[in-house]
């Protein structure tokens, strides 16, 4: 299986619906742990980037426009963040038509390092990337399995939700939460969180339900 132009902006227009839905809850978490805004930032960037999407374009285009109307559209921190990473992979996918697996695992490292190079977090500071650092690995490893783009995707998601889950007892040591010290402890990372439920929207495209 491979992923065309098209799926791409299915998978854009499906996490934002996905945010859309989640924003409150995604908005408590934040609410708890830094300023409450996370879900209606995301919110907004989303639907940005569906209203934004070219058509009849190659995969990297998709992924290029979302970005940018992600950094420009959302506020935080997170906005930035998830436009590096959305910018990334696209200039990773090049001008391909068609993106196979192992296309589609370059593009998440390439994500991921976005994130890193511009936020300097690594796994255990309570972030995004202790969601998205296992989804790429989780996906690598299926890929070297033998594993079809559908199967990595579904172990991506899966990774990253339990990722999500392991930032409940961590300590922020990036971004707004850090400020809380210890009491940052207890809490999902909201970050963590949605990017979970990214990899989600994604999953659900590649299996033909998004
Ligand atoms: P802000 O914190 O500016 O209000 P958001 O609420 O939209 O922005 O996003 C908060 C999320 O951003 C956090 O839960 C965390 O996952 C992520 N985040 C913050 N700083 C960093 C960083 N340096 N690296 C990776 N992710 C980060
Ligand atoms: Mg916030």
């Amino acid at each position: 299986m491979s992923m065309n132009a098209g799926d791409f902006a299915s998978w854009i227009r499906h996490a934002a619906e996905l945010v859309t839905a989640d924003a409150d809850r995604l908005t408590r978490l934040d609410a708890a742990i830094g300023d409450g805004d996370h879900g209606l930032n995301l919110d907004r960037g989303f639907r940005a980037a569906a209203e934004a999407l070219p058509e009849e374009v190659s995969p990297g285009k998709v992924l290029g426009a979302a970005g940018r109307a992600i950094v420009s559209k959302t506020g935080g921190a997170s906005g930035p963040l998830y436009g590096t990473a959305l910018r990334r992979a696209g200039k990773a996918l090049g001008d391909a038509a068609d993106v196979d697996a192992a296309s589609l695992g370059a593009a998440l490292r390439a994500a991921l390092e976005g994130v890193q190079d511009l936020g300097k977090a690594v796994e255990g500071d309570k972030t995004m990337i202790d969601a998205l650092a296992p989804a790429v690995a989780a996906y690598e490893a299926a890929l070297a399995d033998g594993s079809g783009l559908a199967d990595c995707v579904r172990a991506a998601a899966g990774a990253a939700d339990r990722g999500a889950e392991a930032t409940v007892p961590m300590q922020a040591r990036k971004g707004r939460a850090s400020y809380l010290g210890a009491r940052s402890t207890g809490h999902m990372d909201p970050g963590a969180s949605s990017t979970a439920l990214l990899l989600r929207a994604l999953g659900d495209v590649v299996a033909g339900e998004g």
